[in-house]
């Protein structure tokens, strides 16, 4: 089966239900010709806000692919907070389970320099709060078909959501960004693991894709390793593998790529949609979400994910 609407009548709509539990960020972002070195002050051309943070960003990328999504996280009693919040609901996420906290938001300051190369100072602020469920997170995870996580939220809180996510038989995601290592108790409870090329290389000491590959298959039962503009290989312990190449396009901000590929794939997957397709429908989300710049606001709909399918 294909998923993500190809093959499927408009009168049998496929739905899946979603849960992120994990970091609501506002992003402020500074272009500016050359970045500061230290103790130097320069002039910016422009300077932008915009919701991200791993959790939401993933919540918003499975939203716009058409899954039903729920967030789990907090933010706090700032400006920021509402924009995020009411930016999250304008994409149809549910945020029943977000958290208003005392204090501020997590939030992300970045500089983005004329060669397009970046330096990000993250403060958690909130996101530091959510270090175990709250009322209601385990009936919001209980409800879901997949749990999407990653770590911009304390390690106990992950943990503690991926175990309630086992003990419901929800398909446990695991995007281990940022690159830290990571207890195998963890690793247990999580059923697809999604790392980028370094982060692989951070959890199993391998550069070599198909080395780390091999390596996190004995923590986990199934991989998909991303690989930037070399695409992604797929590995489960049945021995079944997929190399999907990304599609070439002219990219101009690869900044939520990563994101945008797990969002779609957890859809596409959750929709019943076969191993190789999701992952090219997960390689044309992403396509999409780098030829714009931004993060949620790049992240393409289904319909534009199944007509950029279409006419490949
Ligand atoms: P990354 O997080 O950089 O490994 O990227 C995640 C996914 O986004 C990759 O597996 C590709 O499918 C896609 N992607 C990233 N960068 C590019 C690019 N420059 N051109 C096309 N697709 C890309």
């Amino acid at each position: 089966a294909s998923a993500l609407g190809v093959g499927v009548g408009d009168d049998d709509p496929v739905t899946t239900n979603v849960v992120v539990f994990g970091s609501c960020n506002m992003d402020l972002v500074a272009y500016v010709p050359v970045a500061p070195k230290r103790g130097e002050t320069v002039t910016g051309r422009e300077f932008r806000t915009v919701p991200g943070g791993k959790g939401a960003n993933q919540a918003i990328a499975a939203a716009k692919a058409g899954a039903d999504v729920r967030m789990i996280g907090a933010v706090g009693a700032d400006e920021f907070g509402a924009e995020i919040r009411r930016v999250m609901q304008d994409s149809t996420v549910d945020v029943q389970g977000l958290r208003t906290v005392p204090g501020r938001s997590g939030t992300a300051h970045i500089v983005v320099d004329d060669a397009g190369d970046n330096s990000i100072i993250v403060v958690p602020a909130a996101n530091g709060t959510v270090d175990a469920l709250a009322d209601g997170d385990e009936e919001l995870i209980a409800g879901s078909d997949s749990l999407l996580l990653q770590l911009e939220v304390p390690q106990p809180g992950v943990a503690a959501a991926a175990a309630a996510g086992k003990r419901h038989g929800v398909r446990v995601v695991l995007t281990p960004a940022p690159a830290v290592p990571l207890p195998e108790e963890l690793l247990r409870d999580v059923d697809l693991l999604v790392p980028n090329e370094h982060e692989a290389a951070v959890l199993t000491g391998h550069d070599d894709p198909e080395r780390a590959l091999a390596a996190l298959l004995e923590l986990v039962p199934e991989v998909v390793i991303t690989l930037g503009a070399r695409g992604c290989t797929y590995g489960n312990r049945d021995g079944v593998r997929h190399d999907v190449p990304a599609f070439s396009v002219p990219a101009v901000d690869t900044t939520a790529a990563g994101d945008t590929f797990v969002g779609v794939l957890t859809t596409a997957l959750g929709e019943g949609g076969e191993v190789p397709n999701a992952l090219r429908e997960a390689a044309a989300g992403s396509a999409l979400s780098v030829q714009r710049n931004g993060a949620s606001s790049a992240m393409p709909t289904r319909d534009e994910i199944a007509d950029f399918v279409a006419r490949q």
